[in-house]
């Protein structure tokens, strides 16, 4: 695990699944319905209670009372209970949602991430979590550049750190060892 410390932050680059991730908080890179059809969201509403079905009307009842729409927008953060999950310490689902990229990057694009990124921690940080798991968001199905994915990962960690108070941990959780390699070296080469 290669790690970076932004006040009283440290962020962490793992390799694993985040179904099983030992993090309070664990974030989903979701569609902006909450439909978990593929990739991350798929596995998520799997491991959390079998039926993905079940877990998309679970998700989309809780948008409802907790944005009053039925979609979200990037920086706005719907939560879900962690229900099977709990046996591996996780207690809430953040579901957040980044730009589609289809392999291209601009400014924009990295906004909408940042907005992403930083409202799954604020959420976190209103739960009273110490610890958080991220995916790659948007470097899978919605074709980020992944190095790009991961900078602003950096970036905005180390903005909130400065806002920070119950979070400790913030895990950038790799599936494949291949990302965690290139995470790695880009995180090495901050330090
Ligand atoms: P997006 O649509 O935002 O790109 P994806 O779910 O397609 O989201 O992919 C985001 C990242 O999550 C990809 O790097 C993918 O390899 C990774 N991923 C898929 N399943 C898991 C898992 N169980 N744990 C951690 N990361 C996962």
């Amino acid at each position: 695990m290669v790690e970076l410390s932004f006040g009283s932050l440290t962020f962490k680059v793992t390799q694993g699944d985040i179904t099983k991730f030992p993090a309070e908080a664990i974030v989903n890179a979701a569609n902006k319905y909450l439909e978990h059809g593929g990739g991350v969201a798929y596995a998520i509403a799997k491991a959390a209670i079998g039926n993905v079905r079940e877990y998309i009307k679970i998700s989309k009842e809780a948008m409802r009372e907790q944005i009053g729409r039925d979609w979200i927008e990037h920086g706005e953060v719907v939560v879900t209970p962690a229900l099977k999950m709990e046996q591996h310490g996780i207690k809430y689902v953040i579901h957040t949602v980044g730009p589609y990229c289809g392999g291209k990057w601009d400014e924009n694009k990295k906004d909408k991430l940042r907005k992403a990124i930083l409202g799954a921690l604020r959420k976190a940080g209103e739960l009273k979590a110490e610890s958080i798991a991220f995916p790659a968001i948007s470097a899978g199905i919605y074709g980020c550049p992944f190095e790009e994915v991961v900078k602003t990962f950096i970036e905005v960690v180390n903005e909130f750190s400065k806002e920070a108070k119950s979070l400790k941990e913030v895990y950038l959780v790799l599936y494949s060892k291949k990302d965690y390699e290139r995470a790695k070296d880009i995180f090495g080469a901050e330090k």
